[in-house]
């Protein structure tokens, strides 16, 4: 078998196309859906998805505030320039790019961002609505690899196996969280899971986000499963990979998904769908 393959770029597209409509049709009504993205130090990898994002929002027709702080930024500072961003009304998104320098506290941050407009879905009150499925805004990539398989038509999984590796608070829970919704029986594993191989092989969809460069191989997947692959990693010659060995799982899965141009495109669009729906529910 060789896999088909999921596009994330032309999906992303698509679903971009669709979030601008939305964004001319609140314009018409006189609100502008706002994203303040923050970012602080001079991380060249952070510069480069902020400058994505930013273009990304002006693409759809959507106001970016752009805030950039040098690294020995106090945290108190930067808490109290969200408190700002939290009243003010204009604003309907606010996103700090992690990772941050080490002096500042990850958690408080994202923590001191209004739940309302918390766009990254990282919130503990975001956190708490998707474990006990009430509405909230929900983490960017777990939920484009949501809006992935519904594409492809599992939007339901009952009766089917899940498997997330990977269990970051970003990434591997949500995700997690997310397909429980969708009906599936649900594995998380990690770096402490005995049988990796084994419980990958299990999986129907099976959804790596690890970090480690073509670490899923062709013994780890299921004839037929969907794969989705999180993983962004840098190679030695510049070049990005998966966390899944590309080549070999396509002879295998049923679905696939590839890096770059998968996951990632996705992610971004769903961004700006939270913004949206940040500012529709704020308005
Ligand atoms: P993370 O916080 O470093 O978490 C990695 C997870 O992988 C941990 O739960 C870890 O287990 C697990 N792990 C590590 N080695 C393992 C092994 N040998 N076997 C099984 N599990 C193992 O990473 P993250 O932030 O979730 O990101 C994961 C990847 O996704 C990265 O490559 C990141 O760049 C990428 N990413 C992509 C997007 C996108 O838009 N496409 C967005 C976010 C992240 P323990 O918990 O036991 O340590």
């Amino acid at each position: 078998m060789t896999a088909r393959l999921i596009d994330g770029k032309a999906l992303a597209a698509q679903m971009r196309a669709e979030v601008a409509e939305r964004a001319a049709a609140l314009r018409a009504t006189g609100r502008l859906p706002t994203l303040a993205v923050i970012l602080v130090g001079a991380d060249p990898a952070s510069q480069v998805y902020v400058r994505n994002k930013i273009a990304a929002c002006e693409q759809a027709g959507m106001r970016s505030l752009h805030e950039t702080y040098g690294a020995e930024l106090r945290e108190a500072e930067l808490l109290a320039r969200i408190h700002a961003l939290n009243q003010d009304d204009s604003v309907h998104g606010i996103l700090v790019q992690l990772p941050l320098p080490a002096h500042i506290h990850a958690q408080r941050v994202i923590e001191a961002i209004s739940p309302r407009k918390d766009v990254d879905g990282f919130h503990v009150a975001n956190a708490g609505a998707l474990m006990v499925g009430r509405p909230g805004l929900r983490p960017c990539t777990p939920l484009g690899c949501v809006r992935m398989l519904e594409h492809i038509g599992l939007g339901d999984l009952r009766g089917r196996h899940a498997v997330v590796v990977g269990r970051s608070n970003i990434v591997g829970k949500p995700m997690a969280m997310l397909l429980l919704g969708m009906n599936a029986t649900v594995t998380i594993a990690h770096s402490g899971t005995p049988d990796l191989a084994e419980t990958c092989r299990r999986a129907d969809v099976l959804v790596a986000a690890v970090g480690r460069a073509r670490m899923i191989g062709a013994d780890m997947i299921k004839p037929g499963a969907a794969v989705l692959d999180v993983g962004i990693n840098r190679l030695e010659d510049g070049k990005l990979c998966g966390d899944v060995d590309f080549e070999a799982a396509r002879e295998l899965a049923g679905w696939i998904t590839p890096v770059p141009g998968g996951v990632g495109p996705m992610t971004i669009a769903m961004l700006l769908s939270n913004t949206l729906q940040a500012c529709e529910q704020l308005a």
